[in-house]
């Protein structure tokens, strides 16, 4: 088939090159050569979150796909952004430091100081930037090098493997499994999945730089308990190894479970990278801001890469989310903080969800933690269309439920490496941060299924 499309395409040429057009012709053919795409961004060109956003946008489709909320954020932090942008001071529509505002570095500084039980730099040890995204994009940038193995956790937030193959690193995967599928009752939680510790060992050598944890994980749920993140941690020390700890859900817990920072842990300050999100912390992902907070000799690489890249973030934004954070910060561990009355209001999303998809006959993994939710659908039995190539099922199955379901998820094969699809193709993710009416609609398909 590729050598039929070369050989028409050479014939195409050789005739162009005996026809008036020749000259553009060469000129073109040529361009097309000197633009081809940088190295590092070879095969790197298909996105989960483009395919699937696009499918879902159709019109009368229950998007239950990418993780956004539908829901209103904290009233008061719309009005400080607001207030921002058009109150008295009309500097903070400038530039504002690029490593972070101050105010918000601030900020941070005393609310994770806190948390972390430890005094944080707000100007050495905090850098601002455009989402976790950004965040991560900063620190594999900055930290991983030509060469160098970065161990990935399967399932992943997608992004963790492009990031690191364009800063030139080798993702090196091990996958999460469940030691107990579907528990007594047929369902099973996200504790359940679970690293093999000798398999988890054997990824560790003198060229890794880097492993990238996630919890709560994304799109699993799964939070990292002590014991979990001490073999980690041990790993790291014993072999030098950076920890790059991806925690934009940190503050979405339910009931029974606990967030734990492996930067708190022996010997991993020194180490560890941590990233949140306000986007996941105040429910607008919209606004795009992140944060990365470390060491000093770390986080001045993140802040290189920065100064050289995008150097500042949004100002208003970043005022709006300083006064959430000190606001937050005062009322923390009272019912009446965002970060907790947000997962007490999911959890009962939650457990709404765990219900009606068990019984449409899907089999959902309870998470810990974050707002996902992935289901087994093998039980399922659908008539899939046949489709060409190595697509994998849960991708075919997100199609043909778009379609003909009008509902939207999102393969999980598509946060797994190309090696170990297979091992995941038959789960399919959900997003339960959700307005009542969205997730009764999303009910209501799967009620009448068959
Ligand atoms: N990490 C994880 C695990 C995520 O799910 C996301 C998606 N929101 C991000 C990072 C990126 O966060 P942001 O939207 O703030 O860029
Ligand atoms: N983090 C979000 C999710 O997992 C969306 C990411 C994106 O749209 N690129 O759904």
């Amino acid at each position: 088939m590729q050598l039929a499309c070369w050989l028409k395409y050479i014939k195409t040429t050789q005739n162009l090159l005996h026809s008036s057009h020749t000259q553009r012709f060469s000129t073109s053919v040529m361009t097309l050569f000197r633009h081809k795409n940088a190295k590092r961004i070879e095969g790197l060109d298909k996105n989960v979150w483009v395919e699937f956003t696009k499918l879902a946008a159709e019109p009368g489709v229950v998007n239950l796909g990418q993780g956004f909320p539908d829901m209103p954020p904290p009233p008061h932090l719309r009005e400080a952004l607001a207030d921002a942008a058009v109150g008295g001071n009309f500097m903070l529509n400038q530039y504002t430091r690029g490593f972070g505002h101050p105010p918000l570095v601030k900020a941070l500084a005393d609310l994770y100081g806190h948390v972390c039980g430890r005094s944080i730099n707000p100007n050495k040890e905090i850098v601002v930037t455009i989402g976790g995204y950004g965040s991560l994009s900063n620190s594999i940038q900055g930290l991983v090098d030509e060469g160098d193995e970065v161990i990935i956790i399967e399932p992943f937030f997608d992004c963790y493997e492009p990031m690191v193959k364009m800063a030139g690193g080798i993702p090196v995967f091990i996958a999460l499994r469940p030691v107990q599928e579907n528990g007594e009752q047929g369902i099973c939680s996200s504790g359940d999945w679970k690293l093999n510790e000798e398999e988890l060992a054997s990824k560790f050598n003198s060229r890794t730089k880097a492993i990238i944890i996630n919890t709560p994980n994304n799109p699993l749920g799964k939070i990292f308990k002590m014991e979990e993140l001490k073999i980690i941690a041990d790993l790291c020390i014993k072999h030098d190894v950076l920890c790059i700890s991806d925690e934009v859900y940190e503050w979405l817990v339910y009931s029974g479970h606990k967030h734990i920072k492996i930067a708190t842990l022996p010997g991993m300050w020194e180490r560890t990278i941590t990233i949140g999100s306000a986007g996941k912390a105040f429910s607008v992902t919209g606004w795009k801001l992140g944060w990365s907070i470390g060491p000093e000799h770390l986080i001045k690489h993140l802040q290189t890469v920065q100064q050289n890249t995008i150097y500042t973030c949004c100002t208003p934004i970043q005022e709006a989310v300083a006064q959430g954070i000190q606001k937050e910060h005062a009322l923390l561990n009272d019912q009446e903080c965002y970060f907790s009355s947000l997962p007490r209001e999911l959890e009962v999303k939650r457990n709404r969800m765990a219900k009606f998809l068990d019984a449409a006959g899907m089999r959902p993994v309870i998470p810990e933690g974050g707002y996902f939710m992935i289901a087994n659908i093998s039980v399922l039995d659908v008539d899939l269309p046949k489709v060409e190539g190595n697509v994998p099922y849960d991708n075919i199955f997100v199609k043909w439920m778009l379609k003909n379901k009008r509902l939207a998820a999102i393969p999980v094969s598509s946060f797994v490496s190309d090696q170990d699809k297979s091992q995941f193709e038959k789960y399919i993710r959900f997003c339960f941060i959700k307005q009542d009416s969205t997730l009764d609609s999303a009910e209501t398909i799967l009620r009448n299924w068959k």
